[in-house]
């Protein structure tokens, strides 16, 4: 159902009052809360209401971390596979924690040390690794500038994208071009 004005106030006020007997879906993230929770309001046209929680997820919509509509807590293992799906599926925005934290709804530091503490690495660290693999496919694979590729995976400060790709593969990314594109021949 389309949200109506009554709901959205609700949704707005994190208002109690509504928890139980409706809860929201947000079809951007996916993600599905009560109308008390504390996360940041999303854009009207993206919510879609449900009056069961059973209904919203047959639809798909995985519970919010947050306020957890399920009543139990997803576990950290698969939270942290949740994190790792949005990371694929937005590689090629500029992604911040911020962003990230909202999108896998939870605080900053505690996606930072749940993803660290069970995926042994940091989230930008999987984003980077992410973001260099399919770097390293189109530069062998395309004929596209660093630039254009840099900015493809949401890495627009280029000489920082250098400096990584470097960190990573020891050449700069034009140098792991011909290297590699020559050898093939
Ligand atoms: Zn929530």
């Amino acid at each position: 159902m389309t949200v109506t004005d009554t709901e959205y106030q609700a949704i707005k006020n994190n208002d109690k009052r509504y928890d139980n007997i409706f809860w929201y879906a947000v079809k951007s993230t996916k993600i599905f809360c009560r109308p008390s929770c504390l996360s940041r309001l999303p854009k009207k046209e993206n919510i879609k209401t449900y009056y069961t929680k059973e209904d919203a997820v047959h639809d798909g919509y995985r519970p919010c971390k947050r306020c957890q509509p399920l009543g139990k807590s997803v576990s950290d293992e698969e939270w942290v596979k949740e994190i790792d799906t949005i990371l694929l599926q937005n590689f090629w925005q500029r992604l911040t924690l911020e962003e990230l934290s909202y999108l896998a709804r939870g605080s900053e530091s505690h996606l930072r040390h749940t993803y660290k503490a069970v995926a042994g690495i940091t989230p930008q660290k999987r984003l980077m690794d992410i973001r260099l693999n399919i770097v390293k496919k189109k530069l062998l694979e395309t004929d596209f500038t660093v630039k254009e590729i840099a900015e493809g995976v949401g890495m627009e400060n280029v000489g920082y994208f250098i400096r990584k790709f470097r960190e990573y593969y020891g050449d700069s990314p034009l140098q792991f071009r011909l290297k590699n594109t020559n050898s093939a021949k």
